[in-house]
């Protein structure tokens, strides 16, 4: 039984999402009634920091959850807007009603604490390993990195040659495409 009614939101780039942020999710489905994920940073994609595409973030996640059977979540893309005075009205103009936000970044708790919201952080689960910034680097550098993400991710990852878009990002390889004179005209 669940203590109190309560919605709860926890925003991520999930680049991609990992057993981490699996881990927080289930935690938090203890906690709160539906659970929203903001998909942040959305309209990024094809860099090496940002590699998948909102709509492919919003694949893994439904497919992962949905694997661990999980079903009160909502998710939500989100685009950043680079004004952080008025970051959390973007953001609650975007999702459903929520009354506590779940979050480890000291920014967020801030912007969410001073509009009013409850902000709960969430424990850190294997971060040497479950870390997005780790795990592209590990796919970039062709080292093992299925077993550090859910199999649903494996799976979209590979259904959309994730693993080569990932290798020709890296900061190498760019550097080849640009001097052959094939970039595209961005320095990512
Ligand atoms: P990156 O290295 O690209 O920043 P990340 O692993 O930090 O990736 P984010 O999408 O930035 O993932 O994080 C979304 C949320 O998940 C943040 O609040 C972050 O603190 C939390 N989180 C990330 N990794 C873990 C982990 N291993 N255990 C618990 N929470 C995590
Ligand atoms: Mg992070």
């Amino acid at each position: 039984m669940k203590a109190k009614n309560r919605d709860c939101l926890l925003i991520g780039r999930f680049q991609p999402f990992h057993k981490g942020h699996l881990q927080v999710v289930k935690a938090i489905a203890r906690d709160c009634d539906d659970i929203i994920i903001g998909i942040g940073s959305a309209q990024y994609s094809h860099t090496a920091e940002n590699p998948f595409t909102a709509g492919e973030r919003h694949l893994m996640i439904s497919r992962a959850l949905q694997e661990e059977g999980i079903g009160n979540f909502f998710l939500v893309p989100i685009v950043d807007i680079n004004r952080y005075a008025i970051w959390v009205s973007h953001v609650v103009s975007m999702v459903p009603p929520f009354s506590r936000v779940y979050t480890n970044n000291g920014l967020t708790r801030r912007l969410f604490l001073e509009e009013g919201y409850e902000v709960s952080s969430s424990p850190m689960f294997n971060r040497e390993q479950y870390s997005g910034t780790e795990i592209r680097r590990r796919i970039a550098s062709n080292d093992q990195w299925e077993q550090l993400v859910p199999k649903a991710v494996v799976s979209v990852i590979k259904e959309i040659d994730g693993v080569s878009r990932l290798r020709d990002l890296a900061p190498s390889q760019r550097r080849e495409v640009d001097e052959s004179g094939a970039g595209i005209g961005e320095d990512a």
